[in-house]
């Protein structure tokens, strides 16, 4: 069939590219649709010390050009556009892969789009990105040396980034909605015992506020038990309030769970439209480490491949003929399409 690719990945990142590199070594031709923001999360990183292979450690955008270029390198080709919708074909036909007006026909999807910070949704916190508002702590803590700033979460990650940003801050709030914390005990304790770190709660930030000088300066908060207001003087806020899958293109398409992350079979990558897989941090959130992204990334492609080799219904690439086993055949059958949201 002309014009139909063998394998189109959505979203870039550690999984997407990683699908791309295992994809085009098994001269699979992947198209990548890797958005604008290609690169995901990472591009927000500094230094990355918990990939393995880099014994020096790496800056994240560095590890995504090299992951970017290591799958150029044996023929993914890239579209740095978003995807804006995901129509599937029934019973082996291809599945269309929209970029607003634009369709692009493919046998395989593999799904990567990640997933983005969850933000707190009040006044001032758009406008004071990249002005003293920020979502990682362990980007941009050593701009905030010496000052008096807050972490917004009471999970892990509001832990961990309180514990690193205390090493710069001269003070640091944790201000969390509840007396409670969701955090695990060993990551409470650590920022218990830092002696720079103190706690606000039950308090909400209700606004950012920028000082005549123009970035943040300080925020309003309240308290939730009394309802008073009072403003916290600060240089910077880091808001640690979870993540958000990005599955906006797929929702209603394939099977999402109740806080939006697609929904994979068993230990596979597998989602419930045949033909169409799902890696990275838009199906994990418990590890979404760059190395386990990475990981699932690889499943998905394997996933993939196994699908088109050795489903009846689908043309099988030249490069998978002749190749495998039928034993370990990994494709699921054409499941009934869910019903599709308006
Ligand atoms: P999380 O566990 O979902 O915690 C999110 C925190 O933000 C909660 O305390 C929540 O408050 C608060 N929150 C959510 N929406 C809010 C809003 N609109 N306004 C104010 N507060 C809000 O997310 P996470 O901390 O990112 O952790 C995600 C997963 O990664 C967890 O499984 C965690 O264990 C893991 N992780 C592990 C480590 C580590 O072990 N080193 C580090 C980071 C993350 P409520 O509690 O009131 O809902």
């Amino acid at each position: 069939m002309a014009n139909v690719e063998n394998v189109i990945i959505i979203g870039s990142g550690p999984a997407g590219y990683t699908a791309a590199l295992y994809t085009a070594r098994a001269d699979l031709n992947p198209l990548v649709i890797e958005g604008w923001m290609w690169g995901g999360l990472l591009q927000q990183t500094t230094e990355v010390e918990n990939y393995p292979g880099y014994p020096q450690g790496v800056m994240g955008p560095q590890m995504m050009q090299d992951l970017r270029d290591q799958a150029e390198r044996f023929g993914a080709r890239f579209i740095t556009e978003n995807a804006t919708k995901l129509e599937p074909g029934a019973d082996g036909d291809p599945h269309t892969v929209w970029i607003d007006e634009e369709s692009y026909q493919a046998r395989s999807v593999i799904l990567a789009m990640g997933a983005e910070h969850k933000k707190l949704g009040v006044p001032g916190e758009e406008e004071l990105g990249g002005r003293g508002v920020s979502y990682c702590a362990t980007c941009d803590a050593a701009f905030y040396k010496d000052t008096h700033s807050i972490i917004v979460g009471g999970g892990d990650s509001a832990m961990e980034e309180a514990i690193f940003l205390a090493k710069f801050a001269a003070k640091v709030t944790v201000v969390h909605r509840r007396d409670e914390f969701r955090a695990s005990r060993i990551m409470l304790d650590r920022a218990r015992e830092t002696e720079n770190i103190e706690f606000l709660t039950p308090y909400v930030v209700e606004e950012f506020l920028a000082g005549e000088a123009g970035p943040l300066d300080r925020a309003r908060v309240r308290n939730l038990e009394t309802g008073e207001t009072r403003d916290l003087p600060m240089s910077g806020a880091f808001i640690a309030i979870g993540h958000e899958p990005q599955s906006e293109v797929v929702q209603g398409i394939v099977e999402t769970d109740e806080n939006g992350y697609v929904v994979t079979e068993g230990k596979s990558t597998r989602t419930n439209v045949a033909g169409v897989f799902a890696a990275g941090d838009l199906v994990d959130h418990t590890y979404r480490q760059a190395v386990t992204a990475a990981g699932s990334g690889c499943m998905a492609a394997l996933d993939a491949e196994w699908y088109l080799r050795d489903n009846p219904l689908v043309e099988t690439p030249p490069s998978l003929e002749g190749t495998g086993d039928l034993a370990e055949a990994q494709w699921a059958p054409a499941m009934p399409q869910p019903t599709r949201s308006a």
